[in-house]
């Protein structure tokens, strides 16, 4: 009998199969690796990081591997990879390099019936275990597609430790950003129920990193704790079926910024811009803010995200904060007041959060 009442049901979820998060990750995980496949294996990666891969994977049977670069996150390397696997009958795909790899490849994973084992080499995004993938479209315009959750996760802590500090700080901003997004499900709790356990995800990833502030980047401890913290964040997102534990009007501003092709911030650097104003603008609402804590480990960190670092206009800023509601339609955040909110007062949280200097 067809149980009708949804909310008693368990819910049916995808999760990765195994997650390894540890120094010297890969190679603790030969045996693993060695098992995947029956067939052929494809490795995926950055150019960038060529040498790293055929060193770190040399123990896999080299007659059974065919390694094929990825030069962006479009749809015309998805199509490349996507007929190489089929011509050669890959059963198996390690995607081994940053967000543009692993997006590629979960993107391909979601269409095609292979295994996905990702190795990220850098800690720059949540995207290692979402089920969305950035794909940028022929006009250049990024766009967020539903992807594969990865079947294996081998973070390789020595590996992402030395990764360029900026793509570990945009890291940082992106699982910190998850504070702002949280404020807005709560925000809309009467238009959107709230899922408390994708919240509880997205909030307990955060706290992984909340404190860290005063540590620096390539601690070991702070990179396995931002592994971590991103991989749930990646995982609250799966919970919800959507990204809104992990992308509110901090989200909405950076993607705004993206379709306007503004500056030349990373993702994480965006959100992290948008954290700061999402901040000071609800405070000046009286609506509920941040733990200053999240802005105090922002700035503690370094982290690029004003729009003067990232090479945006005061100007360009306000012509993406007007376009940002827009942006994700039926997501609910604090900016859908944006056009009642006085001029004066946007102008005040800008000063507030990017010219605290000039005060
Ligand atoms: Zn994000």
């Amino acid at each position: 009998m067809q149980n009708t009442i949804g909310k008693l049901n368990t819910r049916q979820l995808e999760f990765p199969a195994q997650l390894i998060v540890r120094q010297n990750a890969v190679a603790a995980s030969s045996e693993l690796l060695e098992q995947l496949s029956t067939n052929k294996v494809v490795i995926a990666l950055d150019e960038g990081v060529r040498q790293l891969a055929q060193q770190s994977l040399a123990f896999l049977d080299q007659r059974n591997l065919i390694t094929h670069a990825i030069s962006a996150a479009d749809f015309e390397n998805i199509s490349q990879i996507d007929m190489l696997c089929a011509q050669q009958q890959v059963d198996t795909v390690i995607a081994f390099g940053g967000g543009k790899v692993l997006d590629a490849c979960k993107r391909l994973a979601s269409l095609r019936n292979v295994k996905l084992v990702v190795i990220p080499t850098a800690l720059s995004s949540d995207c290692i275990s979402s089920p969305v993938a950035v794909i940028f479209d022929k006009e250049g315009k990024k766009l967020s597609l539903p992807a594969a959750i990865p079947n294996f996760i081998i973070v390789d802590t020595d590996i992402c430790a030395r990764a360029p500090t900026r793509l570990t700080q945009a890291g940082v901003g992106d699982l910190l950003s998850n504070y702002s997004a949280l404020l807005d499900m709560e925000y809309a709790e009467k238009q959107a129920e709230i899922d408390g356990f994708s919240f509880l995800l997205a909030k307990s990833a955060a706290n992984e990193i909340l404190y860290m502030g005063s540590k620096s980047l390539d601690d070991p401890e702070i990179i396995n704790q931002l592994a971590e913290g991103l991989i749930l964040s990646g995982l609250a997102m799966g919970f919800s079926g959507d990204s809104r534990p992990c992308s509110g009007a901090e989200h909405l501003i950076s993607h705004a910024l993206d379709f306007l092709q503004l500056g030349h911030g990373l993702h994480g650097e965006q959100v992290a811009l948008g954290t700061k104003y999402c901040h000071y603008l609800r405070k000046l609402l009286g609506l509920p803010s941040l733990n200053p804590q999240v802005i105090t480990t922002l700035d503690g960190l370094n982290i690029q995200s004003s729009p003067a670092a990232l090479g945006i206009s005061r100007e360009d800023f306000f012509k993406a904060l007007e376009i940002a509601p827009s942006m994700r339609k039926g997501r609910i955040t604090f900016l859908e007041q944006l056009a009642h909110i006085p001029q004066a007062t946007l102008q005040q949280a800008y000063a507030d959060a990017f010219e605290p200097l000039t005060q």
